[in-house]
């Protein structure tokens, strides 16, 4: 039988993810975890949130004029 992954291993393989492909094992793993345990699917939307929204938030961000309401011309 398939050894249950702990939860601390499966946020290292999520955080992991992030910066480099994960292995087959590795994703195997993850995914058979997280069809176990609702902690750590939520956990995984959230990263993937950020892994997604994060570059792309940065290009927002820097994007935004300064006009922030409180400036004025004049
Ligand atoms: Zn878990």
């Amino acid at each position: 039988m398939f050894k249950m992954m702990m939860c601390k291993e499966a946020t290292r393989l999520m955080s992991k993810r992030l910066d480099a492909p994960l292995s087959f094992q590795e994703k195997l793993s993850l995914k058979l975890h997280l069809a176990m345990c609702d902690a750590c699917t939520e956990c995984n939307k959230q990263f993937a949130l950020l892994h997604e929204v994060g570059p792309r938030f940065e290009m927002l961000v820097s994007e935004i004029p300064d006009e922030g309401g409180s400036s004025r011309q004049e």
